[in-house]
């Protein structure tokens, strides 16, 4: 089973050709839109799905968790900050499912430092980052160091590590004025039904 493409949804934009783990998303270069082009390599990864900003792209059976008659839709909403699945299977019962995309916290911490914004800064922290949090001393560190306060807004997560109830997220992060590459390490965890940051550092 695999992706395919609405044509008429889909502007060429690409997004789903540069996210695709198996490399088989491709741009028609006579009708310029998107298309699989080795469906039997399709992960099923539900990426370019994600990724795809007209909801162009859809994936035939998934027989492993919802046999035929079924159909899965999965949405995700940059300004809400969530993914949310819809598997409707063909006795016509539904499942939804909301998860919170991950990476949010990261951007929220990486705009509030480069603006020195402590309210904003610790606005996901769950009650133990707060306990520890000091506005002073951070004050000093957005004071004195460069790395923190010129964070270039894109970045690039690579790999997630699930220790217990916490997951760690690492990401490449790079620097308006220091050049090279720097890890960042987000850790998140779920407090009062909320998506929390218990630890964030960058080397
Ligand atoms: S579902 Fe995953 S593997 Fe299949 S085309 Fe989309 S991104 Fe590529
Ligand atoms: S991400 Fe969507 S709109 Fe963009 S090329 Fe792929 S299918 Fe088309």
């Amino acid at each position: 089973m695999s992706t395919f493409v609405y044509m008429t949804r889909c502007d060429g934009c690409g997004h789903c050709v540069d996210i695709c783990p198996s490399d088989i998303m491709h741009i028609d270069e006579n009708i310029r839109r998107a298309k699989n082009i080795e469906p039997n390599f399709c992960w099923e990864c539900y990426s370019c799905v994600k990724a795809c900003p007209n909801h162009a792209i859809d994936v035939r059976g998934y027989a492993d968790f919802a046999p035929m008659g079924h159909s899965v839709r999965v949405r995700r909403e940059e300004e809400k900050g969530t993914i949310s699945w819809k598997i409707k299977f063909r006795n016509g019962t539904e499942k939804n499912f909301v998860s919170p995309i991950t990476t949010k916290p990261w951007e929220n911490l990486v705009r509030s430092s480069n603006m020195k914004d402590y309210g904003s800064f610790t606005r996901d922290f769950s009650t133990q980052m707060l306990f520890g949090a000091n506005e002073v001393e951070l004050g000093k560190q957005w004071a004195n160091n460069d790395l923190i306060t010129n964070l270039n807004e894109t970045y690039e997560p690579f790999g997630t590590l699930r220790r217990g109830e916490h997951i760690t997220i690492l990401i490449k992060q790079t620097n308006k004025k220091i050049p090279g590459e720097f890890l960042g390490r987000l850790v998140l965890g779920v407090e009062d039904d909320a998506i929390k940051v218990f630890g964030a550092t960058i080397y």
